[in-house]
């Protein structure tokens, strides 16, 4: 039996943060490695969630798990959950603003505009897929992580919303 190891955190600034994951199709061992390896990097780091991308690979996934942290004080406690080539079916049209941060960009807290309530369709590690609704602080982390899987980062979200809200 392994044992999980942290991981070394991409920063803002490292390609692979803006590159859009690749599809995973190996449901193997070293998928299940890594995601227990992003489950300990993410916890050691205080976070609520992070994306392949930020620990230097290039597969289409993520994991979450919420509790209250030094970073995040008020985050409900919600199950640790691997999700796989994640899509969003459908975005609420009811939207809520909350400060987020990013293990990739530390020190660093934004405004972020995200959808209250999100329908998706994901695979787990064993490859079966699953529709899920999620609501409030776990559909604001979904929407992060996914945002990681196409290569957006919180400083491309809030360069968005910004155009939005200023058109030229
Ligand atoms: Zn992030």
């Amino acid at each position: 039996m392994s044992s999980s190891q942290i991981l070394p955190i991409a920063i803002t600034g490292e390609p692979i943060l803006n590159r859009i994951a690749v599809k995973v199709s190996q449901f193997d061992a070293s998928l299940i490695q890594l995601a227990d390896d992003m489950l300990a990097t993410m916890m050691a780091a205080n976070g609520v969630g992070i994306a392949a991308g930020q620990v230097h690979s290039p597969l289409a996934m993520f994991v979450m798990a919420s509790r209250p942290n030094e970073r995040y004080p008020n985050a409900p406690v919600t199950e640790p959950r691997v999700i796989i080539n994640p899509q969003i079916l459908s975005y609420s049209t009811q939207t809520q603003a909350g400060i987020e941060g990013c293990l990739s960009i530390p020190d660093s807290r934004m405004s972020i505009v995200r959808s209250q309530q999100i329908d998706t369709r994901f695979q787990n590690l064993k490859g079966e897929f699953i529709e899920q609704s999620f609501s409030d602080f776990e559909a604001r982390i979904f929407q992060h992580e996914f945002d990681h899987i196409k290569g957006i980062t919180l400083i491309e979200r809030l360069a968005q919303q910004q155009k939005q809200a200023y058109p030229a």
